[in-house]
């Protein structure tokens, strides 16, 4: 991958073989003039657009990705270095996430009656409106599903969009704007620019673009935040996480074992939802740890189908997992799964008990197959040991008493809450998804999601005309008394 300010290509390769596959041309300056245009010329048709086209048009879209499910697989697999199966499982939650919005886009822009209160004369109502060109920038780890739900939301909402992928996976993009103009012969509504932090820098900068969503880290989350609030622009940030999961004393334990170690591996561990930390009642932790570093040294990491983990995408990533675990070996028990290929960017699956709470592997995102175990004590103990490293993601609670499951999660600072199951919440496409704290603000997902990618305006008219309103000027003392009698009368 060439990373270089405003590259010529994105030279991608295999991280599972460390192959090259394909080379493709940057967007240039010029170009990017150009779809910026496109995208302006448009912006008046589509965003006065009706509803129920938008709806048929994201229909033929989803029912054109299903007819090339299989070249998704491939190509998600190919790029991300991800396993076939989960390649899979993210084309499904984006086809979920497809249809979700279809379903919801011709209530959500009805107008809505507001309660007028006193004011008995007037009619109020709010509408949706689109904010105009949304900027969508997204990351490599789940390149078809946090690209698609973030531009069909935005576009739902009769935006156009300008998408900026990842420069480690623009391929699975490719293909879903060869499928979106093949489909919708929308091309300028939905356009596509390739390249690094640069262009990224640049859409985010552009005057045209009035809203930017940014699915990403935390670190660059912070200067995109930075770089919207120098023209008050909004901003959506999806950004990193350290999710916490916490197991109780009466929980299933065979289900929290299998649960951790899917949550905590899948996808490498790259996902941003991810099991990072577990934190297990001190009376079950000897037997918890034994039963899942038996099945942790089951698991495999390879490209092979025998094998459970595929690669880490990045070389930096891979790196950044090496030092947060070197740096706490000495000082914690390791128990490791296998690697199976000498390759690809493979790390072994791993479970690291007891690492210091001020580790870099306690504190910052690992974003690697990588789960630290601590124990705790009281509930107040482990709600405080949660909320402890600033990232607000989610977080999953194990236990079989529902009260006890509620009272925990009410006391985390996160968005999303998963009782008894891990990451599934991301798959429900109708509840909102989006963080606190350092994992950033505002939701895709659901109504909420599309909402993110509008204006709210509200009207208000006369119910009927009665001449001046009372309280407009050259109004004779006389309703002064009136309306400090009324007030008394009803607010009293
Ligand atoms: P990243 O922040 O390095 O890059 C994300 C995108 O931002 C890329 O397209 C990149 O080219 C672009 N970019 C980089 N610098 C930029 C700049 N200055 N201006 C504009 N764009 C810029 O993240 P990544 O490594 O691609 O993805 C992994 C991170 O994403 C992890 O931290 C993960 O937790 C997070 N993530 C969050 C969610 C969520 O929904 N909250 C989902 C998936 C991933």
């Amino acid at each position: 991958m060439n990373n270089n300010l405003l590259p010529e290509s994105l030279e991608v390769f295999e991280p599972s073989t460390q192959e090259f596959i394909k080379s493709i041309p940057a967007t240039s300056p010029e170009e990017f003039l150009i779809k910026i245009k496109n995208a302006k010329q448009k912006k008046e048709y589509w965003n006065n657009s009706k509803p129920r086209y938008r709806k048929i048009i994201l229909k033929k879209f989803r029912k054109a990705i299903i007819k090339r499910l299989e070249d998704f697989i491939v190509i998600i697999t190919k790029e991300t270095g991800k396993k076939k199966f989960e390649s899979l499982i993210e084309l499904y939650g984006a086809v979920e996430h497809l249809k979700n919005t279809e379903t919801l886009i011709n209530s959500i822009f009805r107008k809505k009656r507001r309660n007028v209160g006193t004011l008995i004369t007037k009619k109020a109502w709010t509408k949706l409106e689109p904010v105009g060109m949304a900027g969508i920038i997204s990351p490599w780890n789940y390149p078809l599903l946090l690209t698609i739900t973030s531009v069909v939301e935005a576009i739902a909402a009769g935006n156009v969009v300008i998408l900026k992928p990842s420069e480690y996976t623009p391929l699975t993009t490719e293909l879903l704007k060869e499928v979106w103009d093949k489909s919708t012969g929308e091309e300028d509504v939905f356009q596509v620019i390739y390249g690094g932090s640069d262009l990224g820098s640049k859409l985010v900068n552009s005057n045209h673009v009035d809203i930017i969503c940014f699915t990403g880290s935390t670190k660059i989350g912070k200067i995109i935040a930075r770089d919207c609030a120098k023209y008050l622009k909004p901003v959506i940030l999806e950004l990193g996480g350290k999710d916490p999961m916490i197991i109780c004393d009466d929980t299933d334990l065979n289900r929290a074992v299998n649960a951790a170690l899917w949550g905590g591996m899948t996808n490498a561990g790259q996902t941003c939802i991810s099991v990072e930390r577990i934190y297990v009642d001190e009376r079950i932790k000897d037997i918890f740890i034994e039963k899942i570093s038996k099945k942790v040294k089951q698991l495999k990491a390879g490209k092979s189908t025998n094998c459970d983990i595929g690669s880490i995408t990045t070389k930096n990533g891979l790196e950044k997992i090496i030092n947060q675990v070197n740096k706490v070996k000495n000082t914690s028990g390791i128990y490791q799964g296998i690697v199976d290929d000498k390759k690809g960017y493979f790390y072994p699956p791993t479970i690291v008990v007891d690492p210091n709470d001020d580790s870099d592997l306690m504190k910052d995102e690992t974003f690697g197959p990588v789960v630290s175990i601590s124990s705790f004590r009281t509930i107040e103990e482990v709600i405080k040991k949660a909320n402890s490293v600033g990232y607000g993601l989610s977080a999953s609670i194990f236990t079989k008493n529902k009260k006890r499951a509620i009272i925990i999660a009410k006391q985390l600072k996160v968005g999303s809450i998963a009782i008894n199951d891990v990451l599934s919440h991301y798959g429900i496409a109708d509840l909102p998804f989006g963080g606190t704290g350092l994992s950033g603000f505002g939701r895709v997902h659901g109504k909420e999601g599309i909402k993110s990618f509008c204006n709210l305006k509200s009207y208000m008219t006369n119910r009927f005309q009665i001449g001046d309103e009372i309280w407009w000027y050259s109004k004779s003392k006389r309703y002064y008394n009136i309306i400090i009698r009324f007030l008394k009368f009803y607010f009293g």
